[in-house]
């Protein structure tokens, strides 16, 4: 069943989830003395906005009781993983604002305690090398419907065993040539239990421990013991691990381990018009559909970053959504809803004319400059004043004065007037054209009686944003939109793959656009709402400050003026 979280402004917040009630009755009972969480990301790409979820969850559990949360690289596949994505999901975990405890962790720093418990499990005779190739082992691991088949070599002796266990260690055999296996059961109706692999011979280096090992731990004969070692007392992930707790807890007890932690699982999140693999996502980033994982389009949490969203609504989100065990698809909307609502709060007003189309006011004073002061907030008076010179020659948009307008059209038409934001009354006379017919410029005259007043004896509804044509700034600002066009990216005809989904006009750059000069001064961690058209950030990749480049975070949610 597919549950459908959609974008509703009154969501009210889980009061609680079914983990936090569980860690609260734990401690309530005496069953653990402090909780300790970890956050397990495998360094094979950038974290998105799924993993937030499990940030958010394992160090908000932490911090609501007093516990800690460690980070733990979950480094078990050295041919996949790099030091690049090591230092970004660092970046990232703490921009969404958490600290984890210690210094990080990785799972090969258990590497030695790991090949003892190995070796221990071989000489409890529950373990062997098998020599069975990738295809041979698949056929004799069954199916689903199907018990599988023991393999001829599960009876080795336990010496043969820890001989040749040395010897894959000692590099003597080829990548794929031997692997250690658990002896459990191949009858089992838990695949996991048929016998699963400890060990593969992988010559490869590893960025944390070079070239020191040529056999590499599974995940899972890795993930259970590592939180044994770290104690962790709640051990949570996504539900597709739940067929793997019986040999999650088939090692603890198992293996002389210092503790005994419990594995809960929870839905992942799924977010509609989004990607959420970290293979897929890298895809995109190798075959240059987009600029790197932080492109703003991207469901990376750099990404989001890049585009302006802020780790509070990441946050805010992440609550909203909650945390249960039904899958679910959660709305594109109720992210968007997050970070509209967070700037709306708090983002400075700013305007910035995307496509200028250049106005000559020609009943006001060539000389004159009149200096206009408006509110940065409507409703938070804290954030000040900005200073706007008003000028015989502004800009405004092109799309703000129409010829034809469709009907309800409540900005510039030919004779008509608008209210200039924060500013006058203005009143098209003429429009200049050039020889294809194309308007290059406005004539227009103002009424000097209308600053901060209404007209006298006539009603002007539309209000449209302009800035001075000198004091103005040039920029460019890029729009973006989904990346991808449909709810599910995945769904494709036959024989396409989630890259037929791209929306091609997903990015729209616009050049030449002028800004009001109080955004010369923005840096970085600053977001403005420009005045209808949405909010907006520096880019922080290509901006500079003789160039500024703005990326629009998101839409405003009714423009007003229409
Ligand atoms: P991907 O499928 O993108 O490669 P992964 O699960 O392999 O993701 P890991 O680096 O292993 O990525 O994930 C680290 C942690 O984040 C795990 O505990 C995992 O369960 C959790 N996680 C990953 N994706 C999601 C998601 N969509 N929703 C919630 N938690 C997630
Ligand atoms: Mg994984």
């Amino acid at each position: 069943m597919v549950i459908y979280i959609m974008s509703n402004s009154e969501t009210s917040l889980p009061a609680n989830n079914f983990i936090r009630q569980i860690v609260r009755e734990d401690l309530q009972a005496g069953r653990c003395q402090k909780v300790i969480t970890r956050f397990p990301p495998e360094p094979n790409g950038y974290l998105h906005i799924g993993h937030a979820k499990s940030i958010c969850l394992n160090f908000g559990l932490a911090n609501e009781f007093n516990g800690v949360c460690h980070l733990r690289f979950d480094d078990t596949n050295p041919t996949k993983e790099e030091q690049e994505y090591i230092d970004a999901i660092k970046h990232d975990v703490e921009w969404l604002g958490f600290h984890w405890t210690g210094s990080m962790c990785h799972a090969s720093d258990y590497f030695e305690q790991l090949h003892k418990w190995a070796v221990y499990l071989i000489k409890q005779g529950k373990a062997y090398v098998c020599d069975l190739s990738p295809e041979e082992a698949r056929i004799y691991r069954g199916s689903l419907h199907e018990a599988g088949k023991n393999s001829p070599y599960r009876n080795r002796s336990i010496e043969e065993n820890l001989d040749l266990f040395a010897r894959m260690k000692n590099g003597e055999f080829k990548d794929g040539e031997k692997v250690l296996r658990a002896k459990i059961d191949m009858a089992s109706p838990n695949m996991n239990l048929r016998d699963p692999i400890l060990y593969r011979i992988r010559h490869a280096e590893h960025h944390q421990t070079g070239n020191q090992w040529c056999i590499y731990p599974s995940y899972d004969f890795t993930h259970g013991q590592s939180d044994a070692i770290e104690g962790i007392t709640h051990s949570i992930c996504t539900l597709e691990f739940e067929d793997h707790r019986p040999l999650y807890e088939w090692f603890l007890d198992n293996l002389p381990v210092p503790s005994k932690p419990h594995q809960y699982e929870f839905a992942r999140l799924n977010l509609n018009y989004t990607i959420t693999s970290k293979r897929k996502l890298k895809l995109l980033v190798d075959e240059k559909y987009v600029d790197g994982w932080d492109d703003p389009r991207m469901s990376t949490i750099s990404g989001f970053r890049r585009r302006g969203f802020t780790a509070v609504a990441i946050r805010d989100f992440c609550e909203r959504i909650g945390v249960g065990r039904a899958d679910a698809i959660v709305d594109l909307g109720v992210l968007e809803f997050c970070i509209r609502e967070n700037l709306d709060a708090n983002a400075p007003r700013a305007m910035c004319v995307l496509k200028p189309l250049k106005v000559v006011i020609t009943n006001y004073p060539e000389d004159k400059i009149e200096i206009l002061e408006l509110s940065r907030h409507p409703k938070n008076e804290q954030l000040g004043k900005r200073q706007l010179p008003f000028e015989r020659e502004i800009y405004i948009d092109q799309n703000d004065y129409n010829e034809n307008p469709p009907k309800g059209y409540k900005r510039l038409i030919p004779e008509g007037e608008v209210r200039l934001r924060g500013s006058y009354v203005i009143k098209a006379e003429k429009a200049i054209k050039d020889a294809q017919g194309n308007i290059v410029e406005l004539h227009c005259s103002y009424d000097p009686k209308t600053l901060g007043k209404n007209p006298e004896g006539r009603k002007v509804k539309g209000v449209i944003h302009w800035v001075p044509a000198k004091q103005s700034i040039p920029c460019e600002v890029r729009l973006y939109d989904r990346l991808f066009k449909s709810a599910n990216p995945e769904k494709t005809e036959e024989g396409g793959s989630f890259l037929d989904n791209i929306n091609t006009q997903s990015l729209v750059v616009l050049k030449g656009c002028r800004a009001e000069t109080s955004l010369a001064e923005a840096s970085l961690e600053d977001r403005f709402q420009f005045e209808r058209e949405g909010y907006f950030c520096l880019d922080s990749k290509d901006s500079k400050p003789e160039a500024l480049v703005f990326n629009r975070t998101i839409t405003l949610r009714d423009s007003w003026g229409q």
